[in-house]
């Protein structure tokens, strides 16, 4: 089979379209512009949802096994179509090619236990006898799609993100219309080639390309887009779920995650798992490593080894095998990162590793002595950012942990069992890695977060459950 990534073009409702507004989407290494793709209307919008509920009849009705067939069939094409993906996704966005890789493998599991999942979407017998006066009624529950799904993703995982809006979305039955990153859409206009090559009947899907701030209105505000899938920033999360009215909206926000480390920890595992942790995808990752806090008897070790494996990240090209991690996605986002260093030096932090920035990159920079309500301690930094503090006992780092107002996920090093017991039960997150970094997720278990991280899970099982509604049925016999 042959890729045939539209230039200029962006899929609606089955169709390739080309429009006279274009967006340049540039490699943020050096800004050189790669392509360009459609900036659509909110006329293009308005045809779309138009065109999904025609879709979203035709979604409902495709037999459980013809929809596993067609996400199969998806996968296997990013499967025989790998390095198109992979470099797609390393040139349009921040990762360097050995993470874009690990992002394409991931995406076609996304899509595999979509597949699977769509044969487990199950239903329950009700005891309607249990009420006295009900002995004669007996009946079920099964869950049925929603309708019309509008998805909006972003930039730093530009093709799994999408899968895991889409394979679940075809999975449950359901019409989807995403609107990817404006920064990245290439990977998830090649995720439409992958679906219509897979035979997805035609308005079931659309990729529409363009700025948020243009279009995301009428996807959000039309009362026939039943559900926004949504996965980005707080800031525009919140927009969104304000504008949203009566529609199931899930959220999957940002984080500002943290990492303990016990005495008793095995602190060169931690040192490792943390510092990749940190500085994956230059920190562009919503369960990224951001503040580390360390058991005093055992800080001064950590903090050296800490800092000492930082220096050995390589920053550079992201086509060279060797490199380990890009740069940011943009001008403004490197500034932004630049300037929250310098904010948090201005005010008594220590950069013991990193600190400066070249362009669109900046170094993997570990701060120490930071003011803990400082911007850089209490926000998303989304860059390689990594704040180090010690700590006087497990319930201090608890509290330390829980006093930001994000809770994604968290990590505990420690061998002591009790201590991790009581971590999980206080620590304020959706998930803890016990002996890992927070930055640990496979596709298949329940992800999300409390607080601003967001409202909701995904997760191919969990993100159906949300994608469908349970349906009573009761019979009355005479
Ligand atoms: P962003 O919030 O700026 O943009 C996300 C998407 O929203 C983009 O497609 C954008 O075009 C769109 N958008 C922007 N303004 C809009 C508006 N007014 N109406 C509708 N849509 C609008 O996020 P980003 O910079 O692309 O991504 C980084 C953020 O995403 C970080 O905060 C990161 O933590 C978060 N993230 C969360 C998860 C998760 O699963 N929890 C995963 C990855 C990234």
């Amino acid at each position: 089979m042959k890729l045939k990534l539209m230039n200029q073009k962006m899929f609606l409702a089955g169709k390739w379209v080309t429009r006279e507004q274009q967006i340049e989407v540039r490699n943020p290494e050096d800004n050189t512009i790669i392509e360009t793709v459609p900036a659509a209307s909110v006329e293009d919008m308005i045809l779309c949802i138009e065109e999904a509920k025609e879709g979203a009849k035709l979604a409902a009705k495709l037999p459980i096994h013809k929809r596993m067939d067609i996400i199969r069939k998806a996968a296997l094409y990013v499967e025989e179509n790998f390095s198109k993906f992979a470099t797609t996704i390393a040139n349009e966005g921040c990762k360097t090619i050995k993470e874009a890789r690990k992002e394409v493998t991931r995406a076609i599991e996304t899509l595999r236990i979509s597949a699977e999942e769509a044969r487990r979407i199950e239903g329950k017998t009700i005891n309607f006898d249990q009420m006295p006066g009900s002995e004669t009624r007996h009946g079920y529950y099964y869950r049925f799609p929603i309708g019309i799904i509008g998805a909006i993703t972003p930039f730093n995982d530009p093709l799994n993100l999408v899968a895991h809006k889409i394979g679940p979305a075809i999975a449950s039955g359901n019409a989807i219309i995403v609107k990817p990153a404006t920064e990245t859409p290439l990977s998830a206009l090649l995720l439409a080639e992958a679906f219509e090559y897979a035979g997805l009947p035609e308005k079931v899907l659309s990729v529409v390309t363009g700025y948020g701030r243009e279009i995301g209105d009428m996807l959000i505000t039309d009362p026939s887009v039943r559900m926004i899938s949504f996965t980005g920033g707080r800031e525009v999360g919140e927009a969104i779920t304000r504008k949203a009215g009566l529609k199931k909206i899930s959220m999957e926000l940002g984080s500002n995650s943290p990492v303990i480390v016990l005495k008793d920890a095995d602190l060169d595992k931690a040192v490792d798992s943390t510092v990749s942790g940190a500085f994956w995808a230059a920190g562009q990752n919503c369960l990224s490593v951001q503040r580390i806090y360390v058991e005093a008897e055992i800080y001064e070790q950590f903090e050296e080894k800490f800092v000492e494996k930082t220096r050995h990240v390589k920053v550079g090209h992201k086509l060279k095998e060797q490199t380990d991690i890009g740069p940011l996605i943009n001008e403004k986002e490197a500034v932004r990162v630049e300037r929250l260093i310098k904010d948090a030096t201005a005010r008594g932090a220590m950069i013991k590793a990193g600190g400066k920035r070249s362009g669109n990159f900046v170094e993997p920079t570990v701060l120490t002595n930071v003011n803990r309500l400082d911007p850089i301690a209490q926000e998303e930094i989304f860059g390689p950012v990594v704040m180090l503090f010690p700590v006087g006992s497990l319930d201090a780092a608890i509290a330390e942990a829980n006093a930001v107002d994000y809770g994604l996920q968290a990590g505990i090093f420690t061998n002591n069992l009790k201590a991790a017991q009581k971590a999980i039960f206080e620590l304020e997150v959706g998930a803890v890695m016990v002996n890992d970094s927070s930055d640990y997720r496979i596709d298949a278990m329940p992800f999300g977060g409390v607080k601003g991280s967001g409202l909701g899970r995904e997760g191919i099982a969990f993100a159906i459950e949300e994608m469908t509604e349970q349906k009573v049925v009761c019979f009355l016999d005479d």
